[in-house]
């Protein structure tokens, strides 16, 4: 335990996450723009980016929530297939100068596998993706039908539902348990998971269901709170952790405890390398990982073969 917090028995594990989220869902976003300052959009941006999404692929995201990587497979999808200029800049993101100081901390992505890439490439062919308006697809799943109800909304107000229907692109919502998913398998292009795997109580479990909803030439990729191994920094963000986090919690959620929940599920998740050795014990090919901000997140990736 860190700082006298407890480890939660994993039998527990699902309840309590069940009710941390339908207790959050509305002011989740808003919590989470408070305690990461906004960069956890940036993060999201720099995740979805890597995936290059484009029209005629089928996208899952798996514990979805209130839909912020989904939006972004939207507008990436159709971006990319308006102008490529476009990809440079992010309709999701406020013109904060900030925000653009500390995006330089990341480094630059690594390009996907060549023999993936081209597959997929051969499979997502212009003429292909013309002649069916409506192949492209992204499902937001998740376990918890008050985050997927806040992001059906979501996607309503901000118009994502039409501007979908208009490129050709079907954004579905479905619950769904990231360790029993519910769709065939070899059906997806793309499967991603942002900071929900480590709310999972079986992880292989999770990893190996992705495997099998991938098509072959499929990606795999996951964010999330990863470890910063960094003297100095590792001090001031578990001060920040430990103290902070649960305070702004407490004040604008009313619920310390649920935020508690958040820094010690982070603290039990695997290190950076050793998840990655379970990614390819899942039997994905040219896995890697990226830190982002010192590995406070990281994202993972894989390829199906
Ligand atoms: N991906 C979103 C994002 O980045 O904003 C939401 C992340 S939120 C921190 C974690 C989500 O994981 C919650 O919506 C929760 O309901 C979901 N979740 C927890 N356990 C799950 C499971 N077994 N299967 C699917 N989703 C799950």
């Amino acid at each position: 335990t860190h700082f006298g917090f407890q480890q939660v028995p994993i039998t527990e594990k699902k309840k309590r996450v069940g009710e941390v989220f339908h207790g959050v869902a509305d002011r989740y976003d808003l919590m989470n723009d408070l305690m990461s300052g906004g960069i956890h959009r940036l993060w999201k941006d720099h995740f979805v980016s890597s995936i290059r999404p484009a029209k005629g692929m089928q996208i899952l995201d798996v514990a979805g929530g209130t839909g912020d990587i989904a939006f972004r497979m939207v507008d990436r999808m159709i971006a990319g297939s308006s102008s490529s200029s476009a990809l440079s800049t992010s309709s999701s993101l406020p013109d904060i100068p900030i925000l653009g100081c500390i995006s330089r901390m990341f480094s630059p992505l690594p390009e996907p596998p060549r023999r993936a890439h081209s597959q997929q490439a051969q499979r997502w062919s212009a003429t292909e993706r013309q002649e069916s308006p409506s192949a492209s697809r992204v499902v937001v799943s998740d376990i918890n039908s008050s985050m997927l109800d806040v992001g059906r909304s979501r996607a309503e107000t901000r118009g994502y539902i039409s501007k979908g229907q208009q490129n050709g692109i079907d954004i579905d919502f479905q619950v769904a348990d990231a360790e029993s998913l519910p769709f065939a398998d070899e059906s997806f292009d793309v499967y991603t998971i942002a900071f929900g795997i480590r709310n999972c109580t079986k992880p292989e479990q999770v990893l190996k269901e992705a495997h099998r909803v991938l098509k072959k030439g499929g990606r795999f990729a996951c964010l999330e709170f990863s470890r910063v191994d960094t003297p100095g920094i590792t001090q001031l963000y578990d001060l920040f952790s430990f103290q902070v986090i649960p305070a702004i919690g407490q004040v604008v959620a009313n619920d310390r405890s649920s935020y508690q929940y958040l820094v010690e599920s982070i603290r039990q998740f695997p290190p950076q390398e050793e998840f990655l050795q379970m990614i390819r014990d899942a039997g994905f090919r040219a896995a890697q990982f990226e830190n982002l901000s010192f590995g406070v997140a990281a994202i993972h990736s894989g390829v199906k073969l």
